[in-house]
């Protein structure tokens, strides 16, 4: 497949600094692959970088490419891939996971690969990522996709595997009651996934408006306003003053741990997923103590994409909902201010950078 020699892509040159530069398109060694990008979600670790510069330790100090859910056309072999990965071919649309672990560490060899200390993972520093027009990546990392799936199904499939890996990491059992915090996309997949993994009753907190119109549309049973009552009396009031078996916390907002931790039953769990703006987690420890509660941070995910493919491809949950916006790479810096401020009922905004296969 023929493909031109420079490309465009968009860098994060500081807080609210995007801009697009001509590179040259970048060639696959051994095992890996020349990807022509199709659609990549903004995600709100890209926002965070966007418009604070940093998560926690990880500082933006060079201009940086982000973008890291996405799907893509193969558009070119390296050595080796045909041999090993015959499964890959030229042309084919397939989603991409994101994070390079190094394979070898004591982590990833206990099949923790989400955990591994040593992981490259696209757009986050100092590795470039993917709101470019091309990108290479290990021939493992892509999934091709089935007939019928769209480029932002395949993108959506990245967070969708958040979303899994947070409820794997609850251990559902069928019935169980579940209360998401905050309707973003992460909450909203997680509550959707919640679903399918046998949840009973889902509950969801939220403070804006249109977003909580979404929840209780796309999954939730019942929807609370955090701006006008107290959640947390208002969960325990509908679970007859017992708490829920599982709460993700799915915000990242300062108050919304303590909430999810007040909401859970004795002996339940809290799965907290969002990424706070200051780096720091409030929970008060007498309430998690006194009722004995399992407390688990969501890693990103792991080996959650064959499961992904099949349950959109079956038809077992609908991601393409959260995907609300699209724009053109050349307009990703208004696809951010957008998301940046909760604009027009966004969710998901995707930015759709190649059309076609060739
Ligand atoms: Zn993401
Ligand atoms: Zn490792």
């Amino acid at each position: 497949m023929k493909h031109p020699r420079t490309m465009t892509t968009s860098r994060l040159y500081g807080i609210r600094d995007l801009r697009l530069e001509q590179v040259p398109v970048p060639e696959a060694g051994h095992g890996e692959v020349l990807l022509k990008i199709a659609s990549v979600g903004t995600c709100g670790s890209d926002v965070h970088y966007y418009a604070e510069g940093a998560i926690g330790d990880a500082v933006v100090k060079e201009p940086i490419t982000m973008g890291h859910e996405f799907s893509a056309w193969i558009a070119g072999l390296g050595e080796g891939v045909a041999e090993e990965v015959p499964e890959l071919t030229p042309g084919q649309l397939v989603a991409v996971e994101p994070a390079i672990p190094c394979g070898v560490c004591e982590f990833c060899e206990h099949g923790h690969p989400n955990l591994c200390p040593d992981v490259r993972f696209c757009g986050t520093p100092p590795i470039d990522g993917v709101f470019a027009e091309y990108a290479v990546m290990p021939a493992e990392n892509c999934f091709p996709l089935p007939e019928g799936f769209t480029p932002d199904e395949g993108a959506l499939l990245e967070p969708l595997g958040v979303a899994i890996h947070a409820v794997d990491l609850a251990h559902l059992k069928p019935g169980q009651t579940v209360a998401v915090v905050g309707a973003g996309p992460i909450g909203l997949l997680t509550a959707a996934m919640a679903r399918v993994a046998g949840a009973g009753e889902v509950l969801v907190t939220e403070p804006l408006d249109y977003r909580r119109e979404f929840a209780l549309e796309y999954c939730a049973d019942a929807v609370f306003d955090p701006k006008g009552q107290d959640v947390v009396a208002a969960i325990m009031e509908a679970t007859g003053g017992r708490g829920v078996d599982a709460v993700f916390e799915a915000a990242g907002a300062p108050e919304s741990p303590e909430q999810a931790a007040r909401m859970a039953r004795p002996g339940g769990k809290v799965m907290v997923i969002g990424i706070p703006s200051d780096d720091q987690m409030v929970m008060s420890a007498s309430n998690v103590r006194r009722k004995g509660l399992t407390i688990k941070l969501v890693r990103r995910m792991k080996h959650t994409y064959p499961r992904a493919i099949f349950m959109v491809h079956s038809g077992m949950i609908d991601i393409l909902p959260v995907a609300t916006h699209h724009f053109s790479l050349d307009r990703i810096q208004e696809a951010f201010e957008l998301v940046r401020d909760y604009g027009d009922g966004v969710l998901r905004a995707m930015i759709q950078i190649g059309t076609e296969a060739s």
